[in-house]
Order: structure tokens, then sequence, then C-alpha cells
């Protein structure tokens, strides 16, 4: 047929079967990781602890705690972990970067980590800090996360999780180079790879496959950005890589002063995403809150977690 679709039966029949997805009763319990920034205040540190504590129940493998651009939070990413390790029932994981520092300084927050109970590390080069437009290595620091992995490795059994980029890393040479310096941050040590959020299942379905032609075969799991602010994901996503379908920008369109509608538009998009991959098999996610829960929360139940108690 070679012109559009008049209605919805010529739709049907020239449209591609999706089929039914399975109820998330028939499939196993996702398991789930959340990522949080450290807050900059005491404003902030008490969103980010309400946000902690609604999450909890839900038994996540693991949370994890970002690093500032060029290690700005260094001591703030610290101190959100070591209470984790000490007031909440969560396994934390601490984001560590190359930038800015020498290979011993690493080293020491690495180990102050490891006597802090820490046994979790997510290894990142880094990105530049603010004002620098790219990325140089310090001369005496850890150049790329790979060699960050091999240091990590050194000093202790940490389990190490690395960032992974189903649309190829902006300042990759091509995509395949890219696919080998992942293949290298896994035969240095990595366990597991967090994947920079996209919108488009198919992007990572198809990542996923050539990370399986590449040799690639540690865990991938799949970084989920429920959007509350369009704009500001679409800024984030230019400059990280992340393309941002024309679907998902018309779908917030004319929601700009509008938060309730968006918020529930988010959850919806992001919902229809994760069950679809969970349909593909996916039984892993690592949600980006944020530091807000609601719609972390209300994505994870329609996955099918629930909290402890209620199991
Ligand atoms: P790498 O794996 O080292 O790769 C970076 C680039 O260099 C890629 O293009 C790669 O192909 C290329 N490359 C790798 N090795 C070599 C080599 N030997 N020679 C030449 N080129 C090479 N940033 C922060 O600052 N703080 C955070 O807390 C943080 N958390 C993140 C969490 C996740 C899950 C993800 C996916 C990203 C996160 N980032 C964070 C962003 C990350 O630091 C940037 O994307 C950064 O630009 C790359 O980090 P990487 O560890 O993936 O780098």
């Amino acid at each position: 047929m070679d012109h559009a679709p008049k209605n919805t039966l010529e739709r049907w029949l020239t449209g591609p079967r999706i089929g039914t997805l399975p109820s998330p009763s028939s499939l196993p319990a996702p398991k789930l990781s959340f990522e949080f920034f450290p807050p900059k205040n005491e404003k902030l540190e008490a969103e980010l602890w309400s946000c902690i504590r609604r999450l909890e129940p839900l038994g996540p493998r693991f949370v994890s705690v970002t690093y500032g651009a060029g290690g700005s939070t260094r001591a703030r990413t610290h101190d959100t972990v070591t209470r984790l390790v000490q007031d909440t029932s969560l396994t934390p994981a601490a984001h560590l970067t190359c930038v800015g520092a020498t290979r011993e300084e690493v080293d020491e927050v690495a180990r102050e980590y490891w006597a802090a109970g820490v046994r979790h590390i997510v290894a990142l080069r880094g990105d530049p800090p603010a004002g620098a437009s790219q990325y140089t290595p310090h001369p005496g620091g850890y150049a790329q996360a790979e060699d960050l992995v091999r240091g990590l490795r050194r000093i202790a059994d940490f389990d190490i999780s690395v960032g992974a980029y189903p649309e190829t890393h902006p300042a990759a040479l091509s995509a395949d180079a890219d696919l080998d310096f992942f293949k290298r941050k896994m035969d240095a040590g990595a366990n597991r790879a967090i994947t920079q959020y996209f919108f488009d299942t198919d992007v990572y379905l198809r990542f996923l496959d050539r990370c399986l032609a590449a040799g690639i075969t540690l865990p991938i799991v799949p970084g989920i950005m429920p959007v509350s602010n369009f704009a500001s994901v679409k800024r984030f996503s230019a400059m990280c890589g992340a393309s941002v379908p024309s679907w998902l920008e018309k779908l917030f369109e004319g929601l700009e002063d509008d938060e309730a509608t968006r918020r529930m538009v988010a959850a919806t998009v992001a919902a229809e995403q994760v069950r679809i991959l969970q349909a593909n098999g996916v039984d892993e996610f690592h949600f980006y809150t944020l530091n807000r829960s609601d719609l972390t929360y209300a994505i994870a139940h329609i996955l099918g977690a629930r909290p402890a108690a209620a199991a």
C-alpha cells in the first residue's frame, strides 16, 4: 500500500503487530537500583532523605550517589554515602571519577569508602568541571574509567559498576571504538554497566545486540530517566548525547506551566518504556530519581515492586 493509512482498519492491516504485554505478576520481581545526587543545603538534604525513606521499603539492590562534575561534591557524596551505611538498610554505591585528582588521591577516597563499609563503587571517567569544555586527564591521575577500574581492583574487592552508552559516548571516535573501550572496562574487572538514559527502547535493545556481538557479557542495566521537567532534560540530553525523540517533545507540548499533568505524562511514558523492556526479558532497572520519589515509586510499582512489609 503506497498511501498513508486512512483509518483504523487500514492502520491495523498495515501496522506492526505488537501483541499484549505480559502482566507484571507473571514476571519475576524486578531488581531495582536508585540514583541520588548529594544535596547542597539543608532543605535539599531533607528532600533527599524523605525520598530515600519512601523508596527504601522497595528493597533496591543498591542506591548510588553521584560525584559532582570535577569532583566538586567529594565531601557531600562521602557524607551521604556514609549516612546510608549507618542509618539505613540500603546498600550504597559511591560514584567516583578520575577528574582533577591524582591516582593517590582517588585511591585514598576509595580506601576511606572501604573502611566505612562501602563495597560498591560506580567507576567513571567523569565530566569536565564547570567552565571546561573538554576533558583533560590530570597529569598524575587515572586517565579513563578503565584505569580507575584497574586501580580499584588493586585496592579491595569492590563491586564495580561502570557507565555504558547505548547511543555512543558523545566524545567517542566511533560507535565501534566506544564498544571496544566498554569491553576494556569489563576486562579490567567491572561487574556491571549502567546505561546513560534513553527514550526509545529499541536503542537499548539494539545496543545489547551490538554488545553481545562484541563479546561483552556483563549485565547492562538500563538507566531510566522519568522526565519530570522536559526543558531541563532536553538541555541535559544535548550535552550527554541522549537523543530526545520528537514524539516525546510532542507529548510535553503545552504543559510548560502544568506540572501536575507533566508528572502524569512522565509516569505514563516511563511506565510504557519499562514494561516494553520487561516484556523483552529485562529484569534490572536503574532509576535516575533526581531526588524525588513519586515518579520512581509509581513506575517501580507498575513493574511489580512492592514494599517489603506488604510483600
Ligand atoms: P570512559 O569509559 O572512560 O569513556 C569516555 C570516553 O573516552 C568514551 O568516548 C570512550 O570511548 C573513550 N575512551 C575510553 N577509554 C579510552 C582510551 N583508553 N583512549 C581513548 N579514548 C578512550 N559524571 C560525573 O562527573 N559524576 C557522576 O557521578 C556520574 N555518574 C554517571 C553515572 C552513569 C550511570 C553514567 C552513564 C554516567 C555518569 N557520569 C557521571 C557521566 C560520565 O562521567 C561521563 O559520561 C563521562 O564523559 C564518561 O565517563 P565514562 O566513565 O563512561 O568514561
